[in-house]
């Protein structure tokens, strides 16, 4: 809760001032980041001792209103002058260091580095060249089939984005999405997928009888856009689509990092009779909590655990886990990555109701999958 959060907060600013000399100086940047500011070092090693001091010092609980709270950092170190003698750079350099601190769970803290420049140089060469992927034509949408696994019908749709670059080749959106998110492109990206997505939907309609739940993936700063509601309203709008025919799906760091409240976003969104659904279950938190503390009607099994639950006891035993919680709270499940024969079946006799996967079809251009939807109508 954010009292709490807050209190902890403060616990944590005094802690890092008590590790502190005079000289120093800690600032809150937002959310959870700090920054340390350590004047008149000599060596690098000099700042490696306050980084241990720190870490230690994280070792023991907080006391936030009589309950003990465990909590780490993840520390980023760039040194003046050899990173960098801009204070943009320093600090962008201290936060992917950072960031790698973050993602190698194992160590507590990284000096920036060549490599991580080198990173840095790539990030920057895609940033590049996304800038300009909308206007040169190079984001196509391409949509992937939910199957329903009793009746084996098209239920919905993924809108899953693809980027042909002429340089870089086929860049993966796990690569490139990150990126967008990261230089303040997602909404722009997000927006184009929305109103592209809304409007190809809209003709499935027109050409079939049928209604095909049209899935698209949020990110969480593009979630947090001001503009965001307004673009699906737009993409609406323009679409003649129902809000009934619309899936979100969001994943769980977006309600975890989240500083403001995303559940009024989520229920302006509920408003619209819009699906909520909670993509890569499995993979971050796994929280209960989530499931009941926000509107979500849908549970994707992320395809990790669906990839080797045949061959692997520990998977199949954790993909039963999540079915059995979201029966009993009901929520409607989908399990992705489904690409045999033996995975579908043992979903369906789990009652698990909609399943995507290459078993059916992979990701498939606009125009293809209209060709797929004629064909499995036909039967
Ligand atoms: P996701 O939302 O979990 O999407 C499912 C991913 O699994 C897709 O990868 C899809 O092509 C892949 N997949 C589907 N069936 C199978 C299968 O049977 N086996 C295997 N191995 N993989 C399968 P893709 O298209 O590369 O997208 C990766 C991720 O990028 C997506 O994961 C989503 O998080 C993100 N993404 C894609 N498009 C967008 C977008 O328009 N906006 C945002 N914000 N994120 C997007
Ligand atoms: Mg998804
Ligand atoms: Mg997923």
């Amino acid at each position: 809760g954010h009292a709490l959060g807050d209190h902890l907060l403060k616990l944590v600013a005094d802690r890092l001032k008590s590790v502190l000399r005079e000289t120093d100086t800690a600032a809150r940047l937002g959310g959870d980041e700090f920054l340390l500011l350590l004047e008149g070092l000599q060596h690098r090693e000099q700042a490696e001792v306050v980084v241990h001091k720190i870490i230690r010092s994280f070792s023991e609980p907080f006391m936030v209103k009589a309950s003990e709270v465990y909590t780490s950092a993840s520390i980023g170190i760039s040194t003046f002058p050899d990173d960098g003698n801009s204070v943009e750079l320093l600090m962008q350099y201290a936060d992917t260091a950072m960031y790698y601190a973050k993602k190698d769970r194992s160590r507590h803290y990284r000096f920036f580095s060549h490599e991580l420049r080198a990173y840095i140089d790539e990030q920057l060469a895609i940033e590049n060249r996304l800038r300009h992927a909308i206007r040169n034509k190079e984001l196509a949408v391409f949509y992937q089939p939910k199957i329903d696994t009793a009746t084996e019908q098209i239920v919905g749709a993924e809108a899953l984005i693809r980027w042909q670059n002429k340089d870089l080749g086929l860049v993966p959106p796990t690569i490139f999405i990150p990126v967008a998110e990261k230089y303040g492109l997602i909404e722009e990206i997000g927006s184009y997928v929305i109103e592209e997505a809304c409007k190809e939907a809209g003709c499935w309609r027109e050409m079939t009888n049928s209604d095909i739940q049209l899935a698209i993936n949020i990110s969480p700063r593009q979630f947090r856009s001001s503009g965001f509601l307004q673009t699906i309203d737009r993409a609406l709008e323009n679409s003649g689509l129902a809000g009934s025919s619309l899936e979100i799906e969001i994943t769980e760091n977006l309600l975890m990092q989240d500083t403001h409240e995303p559940l009024e976003i989520l229920n302006e969104l509920l408003d619209r009779e819009i699906t909520l659904s909670l993509d890569d279950f499995g993979t971050g938190y796994s929280s209960l909590s989530y499931l009941k503390q926000f509107p979500l009607q849908v549970l994707k099994i992320d395809r990790s655990f669906i990839n080797d639950m045949m061959e692997n006891h520990y998977n199949k035993a954790l993909v039963d886990a999540i079915i059995a919680m979201a029966q009993i709270l009901d929520i409607k499940l989908v399990a992705e990555g489904v690409e045999t024969m033996e995975q579908f079946e043992f979903l369906k006799s789990r009652n698990v109701e909609v399943v995507q996967g290459y078993l059916f079809s992979p990701a498939l251009p606009a125009e293809q999958f209209r060709e797929y939807i004629d064909m499995v109508q036909a039967g």
